[in-house]
C-alpha cells in the first residue's frame, strides 16, 4: 500500500509536566506560524507544501470528555497510520510520545527512533509519575517498542538516566561531544522526536525547560536533511507558548515542521 503524505494533529495535552504547564497551548499556534504569511510554505529543498493535498491535517484531539487521554492519543494515530499517512503530532509535553509509539509498533515494529532534546526524558519514575514527560523512554524501551533510540542534543544527564540509558542501549550524542560534521544513519523507518529544548533557548525560549548550550537550529536542519532512511512520522513537543519571546519559537516549531514533512515527502514509501 502506498503511504502518501504527512498528516498534522495536535495533541493540547500537558497534563504529565513536571514544572511548568503550558505546552497544551502550542498546536493552534504552530498553526498560525506554519501559515503566517512573514514566511511561505515551501520547504528548503524545494517542496510546496502550499500545494492542494500536500498533507492533511487532522485537528487538534478533543481531550475535554476526560477519558483515558493516552488510549486516545493512540488510536488518534493508529487510525492516520492505517489510512496510509505519516502522522507528525503536535504537542504538548513530551509524555504524548509514548502512546504515539505504541501506535507506530504496531504498524512498524522495527522502527528507530532519533530523539532531539536537552533531556533523555527515561527516568523509571519522576515524581512518583511513570507517565511523566521525563518518563516515555524508559516506558517505550522497556515495552521494546523500538529497535534503537538515537539521542540527541543531550546535556543533563544524572546519575540514574545514565544507568538509564545503559540498560536499555540508548545511543546517546552528548552535547557536550557535538560536532559540526557528525551524521546519524538509519534503516528504514525512522521517527523524529523533536523536544523543542533540545535547541538552544537563544533559538528557542518558549519552552519550560531552558537549558543553554544547545543545537542552533541550523544544526538540528542539517541533521534532519542529511537523513537518508524514509521518515514515516515525527513529533514536535514541549513548546510552550507563555514562554515564547516575539513568537519565535512559534515560527521555530514551523520550520522544523517543514523540513520534517519535506523528509516525510521525499522518502517515499517505508519498508516494514
Ligand atoms: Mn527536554
Ligand atoms: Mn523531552
Amino acid at each position: 500500500m502506498k503511504i502518501t503524505r504527512p498528516a498534522i494533529i495536535g495533541f493540547p495535552f500537558d497534563e504529565h509536566s513536571s514544572y511548568l504547564r503550558g505546552a497544551a497551548h502550542a498546536p493552534p499556534l504552530i498553526r498560525q506560524a506554519l501559515a503566517c504569511p512573514s514566511s511561505n510554505m515551501w520547504t528548503e529543498s524545494g517542496i510546496d507544501l502550499g500545494a492542494k493535498d500536500a498533507y492533511f491535517d487532522a485537528g487538534d484531539l478533543d481531550f475535554s470528555s476526560r477519558s483515558d487521554a493516552f488510549a486516545d492519543i493512540e488510536s488518534a494515530i493508529t487510525h492516520l497510520l492505517e489510512r496510509n499517512l505519516k502522522p507528525i503530532s503536535l504537542g504538548g509535553d513530551h509524555s504524548i510520545t509514548y502512546p504515539v509509539i505504541r501506535a507506530f509498533h504496531k504498524r512498524y515494529p522495527r522502527l528507530s527512533i532519533l530523539h532531539f532534546d536537552a533531556h533523555s526524558d527515561i527516568y523509571d519514575v519522576f515524581e512518583g509519575n511513570r507517565l511523566s514527560h521525563a518518563c516515555p523512554f524508559a516506558r517505550i524501551m522497556e515495552e521494546g517498542l523500538v529497535e534503537r533510540l538515537v539521542q540527541v542534543g543531550i546535556r543533563t544527564l544524572s546519575r540514574h538516566q545514565r544507568d538509564q540509558v545503559a540498560r536499555f542501549g540508548v545511543e546517546v550524542c552528548e552535547m557536550k561531544d557535538w560536532s559540526d560534521d557528525i551524521r546519524f544513519e538509519f534503516r528504514s523507518p525512522l521517527y523524529i522526536s523533536f523536544d523543542m529544548d533540545g535547541l538552544d533557548p537563544a533559538c528557542s525560549p518558549g519552552v519550560s525547560h531552558p537549558e543553554p548550550g544547545g543545537l542552533t537550529v541550523r544544526q538540528a536542519v542539517g541533521v534532519i536533511q542529511s537523513l537518508k532512511a524514509c521518515v514515516v512520522g515525527a513529533d514536535i513537543v514541549e513548546f510552550n507558548p507563555a514562554r515564547d519571546v516575539s513568537g519565535i519559537t512559534a515560527m521555530t516549531c514551523a520550520k522544523l515542521l517543514k523540513e520534517i514533512a519535506a523528509r516525510t515527502l521525499e522518502q517515499g514509501e517505508g519498508k516494514d
